[in-house]
């Protein structure tokens, strides 16, 4: 029988984190679910408020907080462009002194931590597909900056934490992923899709919709990043990317949503954002090799669950769209 442990998730009743949560829990692990609603709601961990080997925190990671755990999941920060472009300070100062809080608490209490970094390190790539070497090419100035210079900066705070201290790391790069619980108005191609195909609206494409993206399903991610914290290697800390290789232009996945819904959504063209990448594919040779891990769900399997979901919400349960100036 594997361990039971004390397991901090930050950013826990988020999209990815209520996963996470919820597969630790049924797991037997202690869960504390930290987290401030900034981008989520109670509603994404309701289901687990009553049981004895779950609890809830609202707190922001930006303040320095103090708990014994095991092991520290961190993924508090907004994660769609619409989101993290709100208050671009606020998201950097969450990805920075949040990662010196986690770091802080892993040094105090041995614990391991494991940080949810992603492909926007790699920026706009020159490079592809995107293999873990490639350094990236990210405008420190653009409108993206705040999220990709964030979570660059956490990953080398992450790093000398284990030079210097050797502080218990591990890092994760994670591509474009989605699932069920995606917050209908986050913004993100795939939640936008799916909302705009089965009320009617236009299916907003931005650009010529040539752009690329690789689209992971949820379980797939969570499956990999528990992977990642618990594999046992001296030294290796990562980071290693975690998404699915199929690579899919943003029409195409435009059109497999029209598809799959049934939906008489036009395709409609609008500005492409600043920054946009042209082009992104994870290369997950090092997430094969280490920790025998690789994506089982297709695309088209992932949407039609993730569909099913999106036709069960009632929209008006969910905050409008966050503004994205
Ligand atoms: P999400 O927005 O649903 O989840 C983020 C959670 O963090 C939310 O519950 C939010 O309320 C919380 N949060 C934000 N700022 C906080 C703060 N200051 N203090 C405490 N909590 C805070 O997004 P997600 O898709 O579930 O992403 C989870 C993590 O994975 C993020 O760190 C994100 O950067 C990373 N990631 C996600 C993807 C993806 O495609 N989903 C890709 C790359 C990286
Ligand atoms: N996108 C789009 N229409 C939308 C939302 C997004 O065409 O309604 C495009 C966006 O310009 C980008 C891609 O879809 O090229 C993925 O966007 P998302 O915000 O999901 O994530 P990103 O990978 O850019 O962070």
């Amino acid at each position: 029988m594997s361990m039971i442990r004390r397991i901090l998730v930050t950013g826990g009743a988020g999209f990815l984190g209520s996963h996470l949560c919820e597969r630790l829990v049924k797991a037997g692990h202690d869960v504390i679910c930290l987290d401030n609603f900034f981008t989520s709601q109670k509603t994404n961990v309701q289901h687990l408020l009553h049981l004895p080997n779950f609890e809830l925190i609202r707190h922001d990671i930006t303040q320095p907080c103090w708990l014994e755990v095991d092991q520290i999941y961190n993924l508090a920060c907004p994660a769609a462009p619409g989101h993290y472009q709100h208050n671009p300070i606020k998201t950097m100062k969450t990805s920075v002194m949040g990662a010196f809080h986690v770091l802080g608490m892993a040094k105090r209490c041995g614990a391991r931590v494991l940080q949810a970094s992603t492909s926007e390190v790699y920026g706009d790539p020159e490079v592809h597909p995107q293999p873990e070497t490639y350094r990236g090419a990210v405008n420190t100035l653009g409108p993206r900056a705040c999220y990709d210079e964030g979570k660059r900066a956490a990953e080398t705070i992450f790093v000398d934490y284990h030079r210097m201290h050797g502080a218990d790391v591990r890092m994760v790069r994670i591509f474009n992923t989605y699932g069920p619980r995606m917050h209908p108005y986050d913004g993100r191609v795939v939640s936008n899709f799916i909302r705009q195909a089965l009320t009617g609206e236009d299916i907003t494409i931005f650009g010529d919709g040539s752009q690329t993206r690789s689209f992971c399903y949820r379980d797939d991610l969570v499956e990999a990043i528990i992977r990642m914290m618990e594999h046992e290697e001296p030294g290796f800390i990562g980071p290693v990317n975690i998404g699915n290789p199929g690579e899919f232009t943003i029409k195409q996945l435009a059109e497999l949503t029209i598809e799959l819904t049934g939906s008489k959504s036009r395709l409609v063209y609008k500005d492409l954002p600043a920054d946009d990448p042209k082009q992104r594919r994870p290369d997950i040779t090092l997430a094969k090799q280490k920790l025998g891990w690789e994506p089982t769900i297709p695309l088209e399997q992932g949407l039609k669950t993730t569909i099913d979901w999106f036709r069960g919400i009632d929209l008006s349960h969910y905050r409008a769209p966050t503004p994205n100036y």
